[in-house]
């Protein structure tokens, strides 16, 4: 996977200053920071794991060829066209340069506050602002996302997907919509009618008390792991409380540079969790968990909340960084035998530096062999909106992480993120397939004392019935 680290090239020459040379091309005071865009020195470390990078070659589809648009852009000799925005929009979110970069250099608030500019001062093509408008009307509002996912659960269980994806028709779609349907996640309706209670107690008094996100696509599709989540913190002692009355944290507007509207799902997300008895805000989707603890930054230039919300990303924690600190009770934890491939979300392993948890938890169970995938640092191609807007290369990065995990001969996949779990079932899809879990799914499991064979079975022949995308 490794590639060989080029030199800087000049600067592009498609851009046009907006306004005279030398006037940056993002707002005063809105762009990306002077100091955070100096720190880059051009080393290249951060290629090799950068996916788009890996994918294509090319410079200014690396972190340091964008770091150097919006370098060029601040200083006012680029303008926010077409071509530049282009190469900022295939950038994944992935964080993977963060990781890898020995300066520091902090990609993540760069990519951030050089999107919220795109969006505010880029005029993009009426079909890409349709498109982005539809994700956005659906996904962060969990009711609309029920019931554009339901009907997936007939679709798929009365055969017609497996029907038409082995069927000539299929092949005679257009591209764009054959990746969409690709991506059709696997309800179930457990999926969709489970849900974490509001309140659950432990049978003694509490080691925790624990406020949980629900999320918007997580308690669309995956309410069942939510409920296993709750029954999973619950047996190590905690009391969960998941009010119904909590919406979309945000993550997916902030990622793409809507900067406004995620500070308002913030502040509406802090009301509805916090409290003074509560010590942690507990996260089971990766995406989400990275944004909660960034919500200090993005609320603090809010007079009315800066305080409050940094006191509460303070307090969030990943799932997999809260059990792991607890113990389970002696013998509660069954086996469950099985060799299973662990992969790590970006934004737990990349943004928030959550590794190690995850592997002790599932490495607690008896009878489970963890085993790791090969170029585990490369996004799947998920991150967040990524294969909706940008299909194609998100669908080679799916194959790409797909031939990774086989090459461990798992009988299973975990992974901690909605997002992934989508994009790498439907690549792990097809005759054999790898059934995919988040891993309190197989802690819960554990803790039931459910049987390894039957359960990879049922979750294979769901995959199964599906069908393959051909
Ligand atoms: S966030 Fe990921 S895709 Fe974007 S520049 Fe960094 S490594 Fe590349
Ligand atoms: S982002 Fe970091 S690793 Fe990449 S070129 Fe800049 S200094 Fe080097």
């Amino acid at each position: 996977m490794s590639l060989p680290v080029t030199r800087v090239p000049p600067a592009p020459s498609t851009g046009r200053p907006i306004g005279d040379a030398g006037t940056s091309a993002f707002a005063a005071g809105a762009g990306p920071e002077r100091g955070l865009l100096d720190a880059c020195v051009h080393c290249g470390f951060c290629l090799p794991t950068c996916p788009t990078y890996v994918l294509w070659g090319e410079e200014m589809d690396s972190p340091r060829g964008r770091i150097l648009l919006m370098d060029l852009a601040d200083r006012g000799e680029l303008g926010l066209d077409a071509t530049t925005v282009r190469h900022w929009d295939s950038c994944l979110g992935c964080m993977a340069c963060v990781t890898s970069c020995p300066s520091g250099v902090q990609y993540d608030r760069l990519i951030e506050a050089t999107r919220a500019q795109v969006e505010e001062r880029f005029a993009r093509e009426p079909a890409d602002r349709r498109l982005r408008d539809a994700v956005f009307r659906v996904l962060p509002h969990h009711r609309r996302m029920t019931a554009v996912a339901a009907p997936l659960i007939p679709y798929r269980a009365s055969g017609l997907q497996r029907a038409l994806r082995r069927s000539g028709l299929y092949r005679r779609l257009p591209a764009r919509v054959r990746r969409f349907e690709a991506l059709a996640p696997v309800v179930t309706w457990a999926g969709v009618r489970e849900q974490a209670p509001a309140l659950t107690r432990p049978a003694g008094e509490p080691v925790l008390r624990v406020a949980m996100l629900t999320g918007c696509v997580q308690r669309a599709l995956f309410g069942d792991v939510n409920a296993a989540t709750a029954r999973v913190l619950t047996a190590h002692g905690c009391e969960v409380r998941a009010p119904a009355a909590q919406a979309c944290c945000g993550a997916l507007e902030l990622h793409a540079g809507r900067a406004a509207t995620a500070a308002e799902r913030a502040r509406r997300l802090i009301a509805a969790l916090d409290a003074p008895d509560v010590d942690r805000i507990v996260v089971n989707s990766a995406g989400c968990g990275s944004t909660l603890k960034e919500y200090g930054h993005l609320l603090a230039d809010d007079p009315a909340w800066a305080e409050r919300a940094a006191t509460f990303a303070a307090k969030v924690a990943d799932v997999h960084e809260v059990l792991a600190e607890l113990e389970p009770p002696a013998g509660a934890l069954r086996p469950l035998a099985m060799r299973l491939a662990y992969h790590d979300a970006c934004h737990l392993a990349h943004a928030q530096g959550v590794r190690s948890e995850p592997r002790a938890v599932l490495a607690r169970i008896p009878g489970l062999e963890l085993a790791e995938i090969p170029d585990a640092a490369i996004c799947c191609g998920s991150a967040g909106v990524y294969n909706l807007l940008q299909p194609d290369a998100a669908s080679e990065l799916g194959r790409m992480k797909a031939d990774s995990v086989r090459r461990t001969a798992p009988d299973a996949l975990a992974a901690a993120n909605p997002g992934c779990l989508i994009q790498i079932s439907a690549n792990l899809g097809g005759g054999d397939p790898v059934p995919t879990f988040h891993p309190v799914e197989l802690v819960d499991a554990s803790l039931r004392g459910e049987d390894a064979a039957g359960l990879l079975a049922r979750r294979a022949a769901l995959v199964r019935s599906a069908g393959s995308p051909t």
